[in-house]
């Protein structure tokens, strides 16, 4: 799966190449794409209301929260538009974008061929196509609409994702204050998206490795300079993901998941069970927590003396 990294790195993409520009048209090549991973029978209506609900809308710009992408959709000038700062349009729709497993996102002319597993594809008026390729269908494009969650709009199906540590929603403090009232371990924490979103299993490993913290420390009973330490730690190293991976794309390609499109990400303990600490030399260990495969050096992380 994509982490937050990549999907920043794709909205940055998506949003150069698209910001600004009219729907012209949209097609929706198998109907499954507009449903989701529980839901694949889509009634053929939902195609054509797809289409007639984007076609005519400017594409205001492309936002993310945690690892939910989506375009927002509006009247009138662009926020990025000098000229008429005063202007600056409320978007009510939103076209959300799930990349899932296999999903791509890629910015075509029109006149370059279409790729087999293109399942929908927006015409814009700058005479570019913005075409989700998606072999597997995991993942999911459809209209909704835009609500106040967690301090700014975002489509009605992520309204319960919280605020992700690379927004300016995010609020470390608050978000300590809440993380020290959980008595589960605090790897289970770091991935309940109703406390931070787009931390996903393995940077959530990173994360704790980084701040010394064991995966199985329970946050109301540890120290809440640790607790800072590991959100910074979480910011921190998808930040690095991303200012080292963000700058490899293509003009005309955006891609999240193609033979490079994972970043090189440079992991110091997810995925090393068994081998040695790039800082100690103590054998990984493995473990399995809230059904999450979890990562960690014994003795960087001690165990909490509590248990
Ligand atoms: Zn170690």
């Amino acid at each position: 799966m994509p982490e937050l990294p990549e999907v920043e790195s794709v909205r940055r993409g998506v949003d150069e190449w698209t910001a600004g520009t009219t729907i012209t048209g949209a097609e929706v090549a198998d109907p499954r794409i507009l449903g989701t991973t529980s839901q694949r029978r889509i009634d053929p209506s939902a195609v054509s209301g797809f289409v007639s609900a984007v076609t005519g809308q400017r594409i205001l710009r492309a936002e993310r929260r945690g690892k939910f992408m989506w375009l927002s959709l509006g009247e009138g000038a662009v926020s990025s538009s000098v000229s008429v700062a005063s202007s600056v349009p409320r978007p009510e729709l939103g076209i959300l974008v799930h990349l899932g497993m296999s999903g791509q996102l890629r910015i075509h002319s029109p006149d370059e061929e279409i790729h087999r597993h293109t399942r929908a594809v927006l015409h814009l008026d700058s005479d570019r196509e913005l075409r989700f390729v998606d072999q597997r269908i995991f993942g999911h494009i459809g209209v909704q609409p835009l609500v106040h969650g967690y301090g700014r709009l975002v489509p009605a199906s992520a309204v319960h994702i919280a605020a992700d540590p690379l927004e300016p929603a995010f609020d470390p403090e608050a978000v300590v204050g809440e993380l020290a009232k959980k008595r589960t371990a605090i790897k289970a924490a770091l991935l309940d998206q109703t406390l931070v979103s787009g931390i996903g299993n393995i940077y959530a490993d990173e994360a704790l490795f980084r701040a010394g913290v064991h995966p199985l420390a329970v946050p109301a009973r540890t120290r809440k300079s640790r607790l800072v330490a590991v959100l910074e730690s979480a910011t921190k190293v998808m930040s690095d993901a991303l200012a080292v991976g963000g700058t490899s794309f293509d003009a005309l390609y955006v891609n999240v998941n193609g033979e490079s499109g994972y970043f090189d990400r440079a992991l110091l303990v997810y995925g090393r069970g068994g081998q040695d600490c790039v800082r100690c030399g103590t054998e990984i260990a493995k473990i399995t927590v809230g059904g999450r495969g979890t990562h960690f050096c014994p003795e960087c992380q001690k165990a909490p003396r509590y248990r």
